[in-house]
């Protein structure tokens, strides 16, 4: 493995107080950055200072979005230990990603071993308290100067850390739906299932007016019908019913989050029916009102586990509970336990950082 080195000379103080992290707004003193030509391949790995990057007013990310990432985080375990949670999988789908956006895809090894570089180099910027993460996001982008509508030539990939709290400041506390029926965020053979940057900068205006009209997140349906139910911000959703889960089956148009892989793999092993089923949005208001939802909530590497206390549609609020509910706090307690280091991991599904380099 051949990265260059340039440590920085003038490192942050870090947050000592780690209860005052929020998400995604602060950043670690090093970047790992890489580059790709057609000629060379990836190549000039490096590791340096955290800062500004320069890039041709005519990029061709800047114009056509030809952009991917992917969000990740490494945890402080009891034993010292920085550990990640299943990061090859993040490799796999950012190669899916790049695929779909024809974009040059990266080598899975090698890149595991980029990510163990920096956050090896990191580990003072990873937050011990139970909640907080550092958080890595890992993207590529097209790169160059040129104009044409065409696959870019060029391209830089990089992977930034930032320590981060609970995605939501007030802490694990239930968020309001508001369920969207005119715009839809993706469509079956579109870039749904693809984390490409323009899937949210067109979700963005939803959100505003979901939030202007009381919601903390929006529920997309699916583009053909405006009926069946796909995702809940740039999360997936799960509905509980009784002691059963229910979750849309990936259809192309959804994001395959590793966190709901990881629900629809646990949640048996708890004594809980899983099901991938299409979820009519009629049916599923009705099943609200008449108490048969019991819980529902959206899940993500960001939040974990969003539990969900209201849903909106047509100017009608469906409740659910006011407060986490008992299979949803199973369900995160067993995930957290996991990913922080209590509980056993019997999926191997932890990657342990390891210690290569010495600093001085
Ligand atoms: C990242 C993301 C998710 C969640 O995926 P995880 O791998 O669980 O973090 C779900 N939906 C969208 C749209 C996303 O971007």
């Amino acid at each position: 493995m051949d990265i260059q080195y340039q440590l920085s000379t003038s490192p942050k103080p870090k947050t000592k107080d780690e209860s005052t992290l929020r998400f995604g707004r602060t950043f670690s003193d090093h970047m790992f950055e890489m580059h790709y030509s057609p000629e060379k391949g990836w190549h000039d790995q490096q590791i340096h200072p955290y800062g500004p990057m320069l890039f041709e007013p005519a990029s061709p990310v800047l114009h056509y979005a030809q952009e991917i990432f992917e969000g990740m985080k490494a945890y402080h375990h009891p034993d010292g230990e920085i550990r990640l949670f299943r990061p090859l999988r993040n490799l796999e789908r950012l190669n899916n990603s790049a695929r779909r956006m024809a974009m040059p895809t990266i080598d899975i090894e090698a890149n595991l071993a980029y990510i163990d570089a920096l956050v090896d180099l990191e580990r003072d910027w990873v937050p011990k308290t139970l909640g907080t993460a550092l958080y890595l996001r890992p993207a590529m982008v097209a790169d160059g100067a040129f104009l044409g509508a065409k696959k870019a030539q060029q391209y830089r990939y990089f992977i930034i850390c930032s320590p981060s709290g609970p995605y939501y400041e007030q802490g694990i506390k239930p968020v309001s739906i508001w369920i969207e029926k005119r715009y839809v965020r993706a469509v079956r053979g579109g870039t749904g299932d693809a984390k490409t940057g323009g899937n949210y900068a067109s979700s963005f205006l939803v959100t505003s007016i979901a939030q202007e009209a009381g919601y903390n997140q929006v529920l997309w349906l699916d583009g053909k019908d405006n009926r069946y139910v796909e995702e809940v911000g740039a999360m997936n959703i799960f509905f509980v019913y009784g002691k059963k889960l229910v979750t849309p089956p990936l259809g192309g148009s959804i994001l395959p989050g590793i966190t709901r892989d990881s629900i629809l793999q646990l949640a048996p092993e708890l004594g809980l029916d899983v099901s991938e089923e299409r979820i009519d949005i009629y049916d599923l208001l009705r099943d609200i009102q008449n108490g048969r939802v019991t819980e529902a909530f959206g899940c993500g590497t960001a939040a974990i586990l969003s539990p969900i206390n209201r849903f909106g549609f047509d100017g009608k609020d469906y409740l659910i509970a006011d407060k986490i509910g008992d299979v949803t706090q199973l369900i995160y307690d067993t995930m957290t336990g996991i990913q922080y280091g209590t509980n056993t991991d019997t999926h191997n599904w932890l990657h342990t950082v390891a210690r290569k380099r010495q600093i001085d």
